[in-house]
């Protein structure tokens, strides 16, 4: 009990010592920094970049408070709850913008009050960011795409026995056109023909469900693979095959490696998702974060291109194709989940 009174007598007066010395450092170290996530339909948010993200900031900055907003797939609501932060007086916002073009007046409003923005992997089209964040997004497409077109090869389906359907994301994700590019130039080239393809409105599983249902009906037997975009909207692909009765299932894609994705590829219904390590991200936008707050600004590895033809300084990250057999080497591995998360039926 001694030595506890001795450390909460310590650490209160290093607080006491840092707080007295009346610097811009002062404010550094009990700065409110804001982080906007875009829809609760997806299951990342709130299990990973959230937490990440909190406990980054806890470690470089224990006496800093994260502001946390979700804007349920509404830009409208975005931008008054990033209103709402800066009013509260936030140093920083992370913005992972519903609408990347919507998002450009938050990013104009937070330049009038000086607080820079971190466009959180997400590109919002403003030329006044002051990071991007993200993945080769563009390579995500690839990696779906090539692994849907080599397991129809392998499967023995030829380009005139069928096609494939696409369910991309949402039209207002600047990500959704990338991953739709890069998987349209692996298909094009593939000699498979797509059948139809769907936008999906912010991203909702429940619509793309909807969509496939109905194709499913024009479509019938010709349906030898389904492009998905992600977790959510493979999952809301498989849900209504199965409700058709369709079986054996063709191959789906996703992406996210969210655990219930796991689980689909490991029970033979999804074949396969795409795994961005989240962490590395959600740790690199808050430790750029408190950069901003303390007015240091390192360079990005990378500039990406945005309004105007502005550079905005960028980190991208790798994202990488998981199947049945690759499991344990990426998301294990990476202790994404553990083994027994993965195995507890649900
Ligand atoms: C993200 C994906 C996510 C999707 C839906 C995209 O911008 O990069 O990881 O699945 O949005 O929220």
């Amino acid at each position: 009990a001694a030595l506890l009174l001795t450390m909460g007598v310590l650490a209160g007066c290093s607080n006491g010592a840092q707080n007295s010395s009346g610097t811009s450092s002062e404010n550094a170290a009990t700065a409110q920094i804001g982080l906007l996530l875009p829809d609760s339909v997806t299951a990342r948010y709130e299990s990973a970049d959230k937490p990440y993200f909190e406990a980054k900031v806890k470690e470089l900055c224990p006496d800093c408070k994260v502001l946390y907003a979700n804007a349920d797939g509404d830009a409208a609501k975005q931008q008054q709850q990033a209103e709402s932060m800066l009013t509260q007086g936030v140093k920083v916002l992370v913005l992972d913008p519903f609408d990347g073009e919507a998002a450009a007046a938050v990013v104009a409003e937070a330049k009038a009050k000086n607080v820079p923005v971190i466009s959180y992997d997400r590109l919002i089209n403003s030329a006044d960011l002051s990071y991007y964040i993200s993945f080769d997004n563009e390579k995500v497409g690839e990696l779906q795409a090539t692994a849907l077109v080599d397991k129809l090869k392998a499967d023995g389906v030829a380009p005139g026995d069928g096609g494939i359907l696409m369910v991309n994301g949402s039209p207002t994700d600047n990500n959704a056109s990338q991953f739709k590019s890069g998987a349209h130039k692996i298909i094009d080239a593939s000699g498979y023909k797509v059948l139809a393809e769907f936008d999906t409105p912010g991203w909702e599983p429940a619509k793309a469900q909807d969509w496939v249902a109905g194709q499913l009906t024009q479509f019938k037997g010709q349906i030898k693979g389904v492009y998905a975009a992600n977790d959510g909207v493979g999952g809301a692909a498989i849900a209504a095959m199965k409700g058709a009765g369709v079986s054996p299932l063709p191959p789906v894609t996703g992406q996210d490696a969210e655990l219930a994705g796991i689980q689909r590829i490991l029970a033979g219904d999804q074949y396969m998702t795409v795994y961005k390590a989240l962490k590395p991200e959600a740790e690199k936008a808050a430790e750029l974060a408190i950069d901003l707050t303390k007015g240091s600004s390192p360079k990005g590895d990378v500039t990406v291109k945005t309004k105007g033809g502005a550079d905005i300084q960028s980190f991208l990250l790798t994202p990488v194709a998981v199947t049945v057999d690759t499991i344990e080497s990426t998301v294990v591995k990476d202790g994404f989940y553990t083994v027994a998360q993965i195995c507890t039926a649900d």
